[in-house]
């Protein structure tokens, strides 16, 4: 069986022109390949999306999963939200330790629960009792962001070093969903959380459009983040391009930067961003791989 698909990763856009990402482009061109594999045969867009943050997340190379960083008192916490535009149903995990898969869990609330976001200990408990992996010996576990030496930690700038990955799909079924996870900002203040866990602000899919955001969370939760950008569709009567670039100066008017990617229900894909770049890629079937960086 072969479907009508489309898919968009992004891991971030805290980059840093003067860094070598090498291997972050060839694990976004292996992964993109992957993802349109799996999605030509038939995987559904909230299978797809959760899969492909967890292979993200897994591979350490994003702020995000194994690459968190650690927050000004050592450790690390995540946030991960995941939403299917068919059902509106959507699940969410935030400040979250010690879980190897913080998507796995945020589409465990999903499935499982009747709410949308759960915090702390009470969702590591919750990932544990539902068969989550826990990280075992978290310094074992977490390695730094592509380029960060530990010997550079408390030079760099924390604005700087931060990440999300996401991914949007739209499937043979017209379904859209997507996926968003991050370690957060480096030295952030334990027990802060951005905008990646809150549905609608860092991740979002309806049956128009599935948004996945990444940048500084507190600019996108003052911008109004996706749900901003479907506004300013269905009210505004604007495109998503002009959508998307203009919830972008919305957050550059609260002092962020960041980008967003974007899948409409025909397939379209906005990827944009107003920070120094955003690693992305995306697959259409019938045409060839994007990834970038610059
Ligand atoms: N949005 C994330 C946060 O504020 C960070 C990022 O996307 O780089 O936690």
């Amino acid at each position: 069986m072969t479907a009508n698909y489309a898919i968009a990763l992004h891991g971030g856009a805290g980059v840093d022109p003067a860094r070598d990402y090498r291997e972050v482009e060839e694990h976004l061109a292996e992964l993109i390949a992957r993802c349109a594999d799996k999605m030509g045969t038939g995987l559904s867009a909230i299978d797809a999306v959760e899969w492909a943050v967890a292979e993200l997340e897994a591979s350490g190379l994003y702020v995000a999963g194994r690459g968190s960083a650690p927050n000004d008192r050592g450790f690390v916490e995540c946030d991960a939200a995941i939403m299917d535009g068919a059902s509106g149903k959507a699940g969410g995990v935030c400040a979250l330790q010690d879980i190897a898969s913080p998507v796995r869990a945020a589409r465990l609330v999903l499935d499982q629960t009747p709410f949308l976001l759960l915090a702390g200990e009470g969702a590591r408990q919750f990932a544990l009792n539902n068969g989550c992996a826990s990280v075992g010996d978290p310094a074992a576990h977490y390695r730094l962001p592509v380029g960060v030496e530990a010997d550079d930690l408390s030079q760099l700038d924390p604005g700087l070093v931060h990440g999300t990955i996401g991914a949007v799909a739209l499937d043979g079924n017209g379904r859209l969903a997507a996926a968003t996870s991050t370690g957060g900002l480096l030295g952030k203040q334990a027990g802060r959380v951005g905008d990646t866990p809150i549905t609608g602000i860092g991740n979002w899919a309806d049956s128009r459009v599935a948004i996945s955001c990444t940048g500084i969370g507190e600019s996108f939760i003052q911008a109004g983040g996706a749900r901003d950008v479907t506004a300013r569709m269905a009210y505004g009567g604007e495109m998503l391009e002009q959508a998307a670039a203009g919830m972008l100066n919305a957050v550059a008017a609260k002092g962020g930067d960041g980008g967003l990617i974007c899948l409409d229900q025909t397939g379209r894909c906005v990827m944009r961003y107003n920070s120094p770049g955003m690693k992305r890629a995306f697959a259409r079937s019938g045409e060839a791989a994007i990834v970038a960086i610059l």
